[in-house]
């Protein structure tokens, strides 16, 4: 374990054994349908990764930089799109993975733009939940893991754009918090 980490939420082995029963329940859920996997990036490159590499079966992949300002009730108006999807979306099955679902702001937003494209389903995916941050109601249909109101950082998930690429979800001592 990094120094930096004072405590471990999600360890490596937990992570790839979860990823792989999402894959095979994504797998069985769209069996012999066209399937676009967005990632959001960053945060969701590696659970995109795994996930999409469990899924065994043909899908596209696109990616998308956005973020929510979260302080609109209008939640389609509420997101800047640095990337943009390049995939065409009409008529297909858009499943949308994030590292971390926390007040909800940022995939309702980003699902609303994403119907504009007319796709046939929009679900989402995510590797944390933490449901106890909710503002908006909404859920995610895949989730990985449910954790605590934490400040989590691994497998994605950055403080300061550090810490992604820890191959497990930790919490970060508080000195590392003092130091920047
Ligand atoms: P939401 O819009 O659901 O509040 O926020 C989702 C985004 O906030 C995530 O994609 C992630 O970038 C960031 N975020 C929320 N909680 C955490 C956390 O515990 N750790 C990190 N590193 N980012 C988080
Ligand atoms: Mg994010
Ligand atoms: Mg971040």
């Amino acid at each position: 374990m990094h120094e930096d980490i004072g405590k471990i939420l999600l360890t490596e082995e937990e992570i790839k054994a979860r990823v792989r029963e999402l894959g095979a329940q994504l797998k069985q859920d769209y069996a012999g349908k066209e399937v676009v996997v967005i990632a959001l990036l960053k945060g969701a490159a590696y659970f995109a990764t795994d996930l999409t590499l469990a899924m065994d079966m043909p899908v596209k992949i696109d990616f998308m930089v956005a973020s929510s300002y979260g302080n609109s009730t209008n939640s389609c108006g509420n997101v800047s799109v640095k990337l943009d999807v390049a995939e065409e979306l009409a008529g297909r099955h858009v499943i949308l993975v994030d590292d971390i679902i926390d007040t909800g702001l940022t995939l309702e937003a980003v699902c609303c733009m994403l119907q504009q494209h007319k796709p046939a389903s929009i679900k989402t995916a995510v590797m944390c939940d933490k449901a106890d941050r909710r503002v908006n109601g909404k859920s995610a249909d895949y989730v990985g893991f449910c954790i605590p109101d934490e400040f989590a950082v691994g497998y994605g998930l950055d403080y300061a754009g550090n810490y992604r690429n820890l191959p497990y979800i930790g919490v970060l001592k508080p000195c590392v918090y003092a130091r920047t």
